[in-house]
């Protein structure tokens, strides 16, 4: 027997052996927890044992299935039609919202005539408010390549 690979990720491990079974491939999942790592924490390893004739085979399932599995975790559907042909742009706001930063000054006065620790509390609170705004924030925009629809992630 070899082992193809080892992931912390149980649900990953068994939707591998399924796509291994399928290709007829005899596989089994060992658990690992003989590293350094899960002696001293909870992370237990998963390992993907395979006959050795088969290993090459495997590992080639296994990579096609992460890369695959990767690809809709990155790049979501298209909620209109379903498509998966879809591309990605981010958009950069310069700056945040300009709400907060009208309601900081009406917070620090708020804050003035409030007791100490809601003074402090308000006071920091409109900081925060005016600093997001000069970070700004940026967005992740989706184009469907298919019907042209616009979307956020959600
Ligand atoms: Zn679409």
């Amino acid at each position: 027997m070899e082992a193809i690979l080892s992931t912390p990720n149980i649900v990953e491990a068994e939707q591998i052996l399924a796509a291994l079974g399928q290709a007829d491939i005899e596989a089994r999942i060992i658990e690992d927890n003989g590293t350094f790592i899960s002696a001293s924490g909870n992370i237990v390893n998963y390992r993907i044992m395979v006959n050795d004739g088969d290993a090459d085979a495997a590992k080639r399932i296994a990579s096609d299935y992460r890369a695959r599995n990767k690809a809709t975790e990155t790049m979501p559907w298209c909620p209109e039609c379903g498509s998966e042909d879809v591309s990605e742009s981010v958009v950069r706001h310069k700056h945040g919202s300009i709400w907060f930063l009208v309601l900081a000054p009406i917070m620090l006065v708020v804050g003035f005539f409030s007791p100490p620790f809601f003074f402090w509390l308000f006071t920091a609170g409109a900081v925060l408010f005016i600093i997001q705004y000069f970070i700004g924030y940026k967005t992740h925009r989706y184009h469907c390549n298919k019907c042209h629809h616009i979307f956020k992630r959600y």
